[in-house]
């Protein structure tokens, strides 16, 4: 059976059905951000996609993050130019053509205290920089801020020490919708997109290349091959197991780590905007307004379990706790 293109399948079996039959030009492993926008991109490019997601769409990381679409204005400080003028960029497309109802301008309030080893000269230098990759297509430009504005701005904030800081803005989004609605798109222009289904084996043709995938339903417990020309591991941090149904020796390629964020009431924590703040490593994290609530994170800690069995444990409770308190007593 063939679908016609641009003919979404809208019925598990009718998708299960083509699953079995057609040869497809690309089988995306992995329904998480990266999968479902590489489905949508090859679809809409003309090519057959099957994407494929063992739960359900964006239940890995792509559910978990930080919630911001941002420019990588952290990667300034490493000198990664191209980067952050990339990421400025798909910001932008994002919010003004791709995804404007779900990606929305985030202003942020970055504070500058005594102790800080970054000077509000080179904060300035770094924030303009950053306006000028995103063509000053930033929502607003930047804005550097007395003592007496930041405290305006955020009340709550920790006053001793504070010289001042500065107001620019990234974007927020609702990741795991974002992810969804492109899986849906991906639907739309007519991949087969089926959740619930894992892929469990890889087979090789007589020439050993890659030429199916054996997919379990998880929820009949049936299995089918799919066939395709190309194979694209979007599976995340399950990506060296995913490798290694292709070649059980093959060597791990990510060393994973782990990023926590707690959530608080908003009212507990007092901030207004998005605020930078730092850990007591120094490290810069985030306070993020999410509905009525604060996301504040995150840790990055090495993680070498089961992705499966990632659990926020009372050290990385403690990290983010102390900032927090410490950064809005
Ligand atoms: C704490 C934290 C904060 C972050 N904050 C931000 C942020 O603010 N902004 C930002 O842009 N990025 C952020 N990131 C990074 C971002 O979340 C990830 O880069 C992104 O979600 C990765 O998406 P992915 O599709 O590669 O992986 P995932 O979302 O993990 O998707 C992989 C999918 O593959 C599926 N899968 C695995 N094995 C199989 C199989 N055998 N068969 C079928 N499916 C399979 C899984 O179920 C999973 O859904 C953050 C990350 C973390 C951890």
């Amino acid at each position: 059976m063939t679908t016609p293109k641009g003919q979404p399948l809208r019925h598990r079996e009718a998708t299960w059905r083509y699953l079995r039959e057609e040869v497809f030009d690309l089988l995306v492993i992995g329904g998480g951000i990266n999968g479902a926008g590489v489905a949508r991109d090859a679809v809409l490019r003309g090519m057959s996609v099957a994407l494929i997601e063992r739960g359900d769409f964006a239940i890995g990381t792509s559910s978990r993050s930080s919630k911001l679409i941002h420019g990588g204005v952290r990667y300034l400080e490493q000198g990664d130019i191209a980067l952050v003028l990339e990421a400025c960029r798909e910001r932008d497309l994002l919010r003004t053509r791709i995804a404007p109802h779900i990606v929305r301008a985030q202003p942020f309030v970055f504070p500058l205290y005594e102790e800080d080893e970054l000077s509000p000269w080179r904060l300035r230098a770094g924030l303009t920089l950053y306006d000028l990759l995103a063509g000053f297509r930033n929502v607003h430009a930047h804005r550097m801020l007395s003592r007496e504005e930041v405290q305006r701005l955020e009340p709550a904030l920790l006053a001793d020490g504070l010289v001042g800081g500065a107001h620019y803005y990234d974007c927020w989004t609702d990741d795991a919708r974002l992810t969804l609605e492109t899986a849906l798109a991906a639907r739309s222009g007519g991949a087969a997109v089926l959740n619930h289904a894992e892929v469990v084996a890889l087979e090789k043709d007589s020439a050993g290349r890659l030429a199916a995938a054996r997919v379990r339903d998880r929820l009949s417990g049936r299995t089918t091959r799919v066939r395709a020309r190309v194979f694209i591991n979007t599976s995340g941090p399950w990506l060296d197991r995913v490798r290694r149904l292709d070649d059980a020796g093959a060597p791990p390629r990510l060393r994973l780590t782990k990023g926590v964020h707690a959530v608080f009431e908003r009212r507990r924590v007092g901030n207004r905007h998005a605020v930078v703040i730092r850990g007591v490593d120094g490290r810069v994290m985030f306070v993020i307004p999410w509905q009525n609530h604060t996301l504040a994170g995150t840790t990055d800690t090495f993680y070498d379990d089961d992705p499966e069995r990632v659990r926020a444990d009372d050290e990385d409770i403690e990290y983010i706790l102390s900032a927090v308190n410490r950064a809005f007593p």
